[in-house]
């Protein structure tokens, strides 16, 4: 099976090479040479990580890195029999590029996206294809969550989505089955979470520090909210929290000023090397 991936920022660069890993061929498409070649570099490092860690032979490393062809050239995808869109989270750029995927990719070809909780549905109505359109939600880091989300969209078909579910196993992650509902299910409890610590943390009554201390002593978490929000990335949780306040229309979801302030400012977290924290 040939695999396409688009965008090879934090998420697109991790689906690539958890694919890779697998045995797949990817060809991974980014817009951005700059992106692309970043994304090289974060998967070598990463690939000699993950292999020490399982004490594998880094020899092999060569292999998986060779079944990635990098490119900027979209029309790539022709021949590909699954693609997965992970560029912004921004519906109408991932529309504009659903609906030229449609015009690229051969008939059968199957088109997921990654988005953190826009509308499978909407995705799939600008193609001619809304049965081989799929929500595929990765988790960050991509090599060391053990979940996706598989998202149907209102016309996704039983055969396109029996093939992600069988694809996810095979990649050895679990998967979670819903119908397309803003944000999905994970997204939909943390982001909610990630906003009141955001909240908190304007209110000036407790520091960043205390407040993910709180939460990964007092509620067993892995990590503070404060720490995975610069994680995710601010813009991205940006975004994700406004399609959330958006689509429901319900102000318990209102976004947190303190939160859109340092995304204006460029603070995007970990990716910018500031955010709730300074990564330099
Ligand atoms: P990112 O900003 O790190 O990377 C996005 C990449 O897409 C960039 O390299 C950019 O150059 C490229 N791009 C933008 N428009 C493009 C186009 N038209 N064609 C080709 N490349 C294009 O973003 P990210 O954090 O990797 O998020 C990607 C998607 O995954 C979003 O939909 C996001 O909501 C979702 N997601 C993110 C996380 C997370 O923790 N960051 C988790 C799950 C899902």
């Amino acid at each position: 099976m040939k695999m396409g991936v688009i965008g090879s920022g934090t998420m697109g660069n991790g689906i690539a090479q958890v694919m890779a890993t697998a045995g797949y061929q990817v060809v991974l498409c980014d817009n951005n040479s700059v992106a692309l070649e970043k994304a090289k570099n974060t998967i070598d490092t990463n690939l000699i990580r993950v292999f020490k860690r399982q004490k594998k032979d880094v020899n092999e490393i060569g292999e998986v890195i060779e079944r990635i062809t990098f490119t900027t050239d979209i029309t790539e995808m022709r021949g590909q029999d699954l693609v997965i869109e992970a560029i912004i989270e921004n519906i109408d750029a991932k529309k504009s590029l659903f609906a030229e995927l449609d015009k690229i990719c051969k008939d059968n070809t199957i088109i997921a996206s990654n988005t953190s909780g826009l509308s499978i549905t909407e995705l799939g109505a600008v193609t001619k294809r809304a049965d081989k359109v799929i929500g595929m939600h990765f988790f960050n880091p991509v090599p060391v969550m053990g979940l996706v989300e598989v998202i149907r969209g209102s016309n996704t078909s039983d055969p396109t989505y029996e093939f992600v579910i069988g694809l996810v196993e095979s990649i050895g992650k679990e998967s979670i089955s819903i119908l397309d509902t803003p944000l999905f299910v994970v997204n939909r409890i943390l982001v909610p979470m990630i906003n009141e610590a955001i909240f908190l943390l304007s209110e000036g009554v407790v520091s960043a520090e205390d407040i993910d201390k709180g939460m990964k002593l007092g509620a067993s978490h892995a990590i503070g909210p404060l720490a995975l929000a610069d994680m995710i990335g601010l813009d991205t949780m940006l975004f994700v929290a406004e399609t959330l306040f958006e689509e429901t229309g319900d102000p318990k979801y209102r976004v947190p000023p303190l939160l859109r302030k340092h995304v204006r400012a460029g603070n995007l977290g970990r990716k910018s090397g500031k955010g709730f924290y300074e990564y330099y």
